[in-house]
């Protein structure tokens, strides 16, 4: 496997920390951020590397070597003049294998990249941009996504948002055959989002992966603070999916957004201002944030499956205005109770994901590997107590939206909390007195 690091970058908003150095080499805890990536690499098993360098690329070089020195085998590619982010693949095209990695060598991360190329092999797409949600999607390029994972349309910063399209950003980091390449030209600037990602996505080739694992651009000084902050405890290191990840499941309707009955439309929702804190609290944390929500509006032919679709990124966006996000969101859309006159037929069916049935828990689980035994559900009703008593997991019942009147079933929780903020401190403080889980 080879990785091609687009390190030619110069760091125009950081510019009081890379006025002489390439942004590669900006240093987080006395190392450059490039070198995290590197060992990250080693670690995965991909120990060939081409280092595309432009400005100020002779420090690089006399930093890296060949990568002996990392446990790597090293080449470089120096540009005269910048050719975008994907000139210089028209270069590398003749010798590079049928497949590769490309990356930015200005992000902080921590990734499994066998997980990463195990989802490209097992997709029928030629292109697997790295998604995930982070704390600024209005500042950012957004993807969306259809049910099956492939990307329908990318939205960029610079056009206008008329309408909610989630929070899901392209990481910077992107698995590729060598054939997306094939309308490149030598010598001419080319853009990766632009002129390989998106005639993929025009071809319908391109499946997104979706990671909770740690990757952050550092392009302004806040979030330069906040990255050297979370290398500085761990967690860019603890997202890395090959050791076990602790998740906060969550319940939608009466947890996040204000209880209204069965919500139907984007402007019903509301979200109280503690939920906001909770959920920083919690992007800030080693735990994930999963919402598991039953949503029988489609089956009872309240609303269409775009609709809910809708509300949901209506619900992530909403989030994103406010810096922070849930890592992934899944909803069960049947309903058993068959028979009435407006249903839907394709959705009155029994399920094994409406809760407290624990298919949904069950694949967030295998898809982020997570630790039911560290990990945590909560939610206003019984039904969402009952759902993480089933699962394995420790239980919070909330005193919003129904605040467990709903009387489905005899489950106590484990703990009780006034409202989400309360339950993710109560949590925190829980977590803090007991010690790591044992099986990292
Ligand atoms: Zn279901």
């Amino acid at each position: 496997m080879h990785a091609v690091i687009l390190a030619g970058g110069k760091g125009t908003r950081l510019a009081e920390v890379t006025t002489d150095i390439p942004k590669p080499l900006v240093p987080v805890l006395g190392r450059p951020v490039l070198e995290y990536q590197v060992e990250n690499l080693r670690r995965s098993g991909i120990t060939e590397m081409t280092l595309v360098v432009g400005y100020l690329g002779q420090q690089i070089k006399n930093h890296f070597g060949d990568g002996e020195e990392f446990g790597v085998r090293i080449g470089y590619f120096t540009e005269d003049r910048p050719l975008g982010t994907a000139g210089c693949l028209a270069w590398l095209r003749d010798w590079l294998p049928d497949r590769f990695v490309t990356l930015y060598g200005d992000l902080m991360m921590d990734l499994s990249f066998a997980r990463l190329l195990a989802f490209h092999d097992r997709h029928p797409g030629r292109c697997t941009p790295a998604v995930h949600p982070n704390n600024h999607p209005y500042d950012s390029d957004l993807l969306v996504l259809d049910r099956s994972g492939a990307v329908r349309q990318i939205v960029r910063k610079s056009e206008p948002r008329d309408r909610p399209y989630g929070n899901c950003v392209n990481a910077g980091i992107c698995v590729l055959d060598r054939a997306t390449l094939d309308t490149l030209r030598p010598g001419v600037v080319h853009d990766l989002e632009r002129d390989v990602i998106e005639p993929a996505v025009q071809r319908g080739e391109a499946y997104a992966y979706r990671t909770t694992e740690y990757v952050k651009d550092m392009g302004t000084p806040q979030r330069y603070a906040q990255v050297i902050r979370h290398v500085a405890d761990g967690l860019v290191a603890a997202r890395n999916l090959t050791r076990w990840q602790k998740a906060i499941f969550l319940d939608r309707d009466g947890t996040l957004n204000r209880y209204v009955g069965l919500l139907s439309r984007p402007e019903q929702l509301y979200i109280p201002d503690e939920v906001y804190a909770a959920l920083a609290a919690i992007n800030e944390s080693s735990f994930l944030a999963i919402v598991v929500s039953n949503q029988p509006v489609v089956a009872r032919n309240l609303c269409t499956l775009d609709e809910l679709d809708e509300i949901n990124r209506r619900l992530e966006t909403m989030l994103g205005e406010r810096h922070v996000y849930i890592d992934d969101l899944l909803c069960c859309l049947h309903h058993p109770d068959q028979g009435y006159p407006e249903e839907n037929p394709d959705y009155k069916m029994a399920c094994d994901c409406r809760k407290p049935r624990t298919a949904l828990v069950d694949r967030a689980v295998e898809a982020y590997h997570i630790d039911p035994g560290a990990s945590y559900f909560v939610g206003d009703t019984t039904t969402d107590i009952q759902t993480g008593r089933n699962a394995g997991l420790r239980t919070v019942l909330l005193k919003t939206g129904l605040a467990g009147r709903d009387g489905k079933y005899d489950a106590t929780a484990d703990l009780c909390a006034d409202n989400l903020f309360d339950a993710v401190t109560a949590i925190l403080a829980e977590t803090g007195r007991r010690p790591a889980p044992a099986h990292v």
